[in-house]
């Protein structure tokens, strides 16, 4: 069974953050018992779950918080998650003055957010970067999670201008999901 680490299950932090302890509750009621336990508790970072139990909680976090907008709130909340996570357990991806080098990182930080799927390195140039996932199970709400992190690791290393693109999608008919990072 593939899996994900307890560091990809942000929302714990998320929503406590941007809504308050009552709402984790709330959200946590939608869940089934075992998200729900794992949701309330915080999941321990450097853990292995399940990524049926990962899947089940972004579908509901999804259904409870896009308000129309799944692409923008996934893009947050990946974004919180790369903010939150550069700066403590995978700090050494980040070195300021070169955001080329976590970006280079990019199979390697896959690896330690998930077991399943392959991230590999398409294109790379001063600045700019092209990564690709292979993966035949991910939903499309890991394309906005995708962006969402790229764009908040290129500023946290210091990279302005940062545009992210996505031109081939899997979910939209194309062989595999790529993904482009520039920055100035
Ligand atoms: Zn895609």
């Amino acid at each position: 069974m593939e899996r994900v680490k307890g560091v990809t299950l942000s929302f714990t932090d998320y929503i406590t953050e941007r809504y308050g302890k009552g709402e984790l509750a709330a959200f946590a009621s939608a869940l089934r018992p075992d998200a729900a336990r794992v949701i309330l508790e915080g999941p321990v970072k450097s853990t292995w779950y399940s990524r049926d139990l990962y899947f089940h909680v972004l579908i509901e976090f999804a259904r409870r918080y896009a308000r129309g907008n799944p692409s923008h709130l996934m893009r947050d909340i990946s974004s919180f998650s790369a903010e939150r996570d550069l700066n403590s357990i995978y700090r050494f991806f980040l070195k300021f003055g070169y955001p080329g080098y976590v970006l280079g990182k990019a199979a390697v930080l896959w690896q330690n957010y998930y077991d399943g799927g392959k991230m590999e390195i398409v294109a790379k140039e001063k600045n700019g970067i092209s990564v690709r996932l292979i993966d035949d199970v991910y939903l499309p709400y890991s394309c906005d999670l995708i962006l969402g992190f790229a764009e908040r690791a290129t500023t946290l290393s210091g990279g302005k201008d940062v545009q992210v693109a996505h031109p081939v999608c899997k979910h939209k008919g194309g062989p595999h999901c790529d993904f482009s990072v520039s920055w100035t």
